[in-house]
């Protein structure tokens, strides 16, 4: 992972899976995330080379409805626990694929979770269309969500999100399913073939 800073997340947003930019989305709209949510996001984010004092930064700036001292007392700790600078200092690793779908599932005002697993067919349908997926390819899509094959499905949201790109158009396809929301963000921004 390259050098991201605070000041790029936000510009990143087009390369990330449907659960990434879901919560990406919520937090930008809201101005707050809850624990569940921050963790999905705020472990990708350190995955694709957020740094400790970027990804402050950034949150900081994310949670702009609340005072200095709110944030310090109630979200620093956290983020700072996440790059294993207080508690146990565990390196703590972004969440995958399998641990996102299988664990946790998200309750009224979570934002956290596989899209392709805990939304609704209409809602999934949707978001995907909002990330300019041709009807044809939202179908695809929709139909092995149902059938309950989620990282297939996101991986055929990869590839057509690929088919768009002129620049690294000729990338391989992966030839197996996503595992990890990291995963498919390397392959989206072409850091792995
Ligand atoms: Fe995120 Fe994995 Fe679900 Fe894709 S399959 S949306 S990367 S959790």
């Amino acid at each position: 992972a390259g050098a991201v800073s605070a000041d790029s997340v936000d510009s990143l947003g087009a390369n990330f899976p449907l659960c990434m930019q879901h919560l990406h989305a919520q937090l930008l709209k809201d101005h707050h995330l809850r624990h569940g949510g921050r963790m999905q996001l705020g472990l990708f984010l350190k995955g694709i080379g957020l740094s400790l004092q970027e990804a402050l930064v950034y949150w900081r700036r994310a949670f702009n409805s609340m005072t200095d001292d709110q944030f310090q007392k109630g979200y620093a700790y956290n983020i700072r626990h996440n790059y294993g600078m207080e508690g146990r200092r565990a390196d703590y690793a972004p969440y995958s694929c399998h641990r996102i779908i299988m664990t946790n599932p998200p309750g009224p005002g979570d934002h956290h979770g596989c899209p392709f697993r805990h939304f609704a067919p209409e809602r999934l349908r949707a978001a995907l269309h909002q990330d300019s997926l041709a009807d044809p390819d939202v179908r695809e899509i929709a139909d092995l969500a149902a059938a309950g094959h989620y990282q297939v499905a996101c991986t055929r949201h990869l590839e057509a999100k690929l088919r768009r790109r002129p620049s690294i158009q000729g990338q391989e396809a992966p030839s197996a399913p996503v595992t990890s929301p990291n995963q498919f963000f390397d392959l989206c921004t072409g850091s792995v073939v």
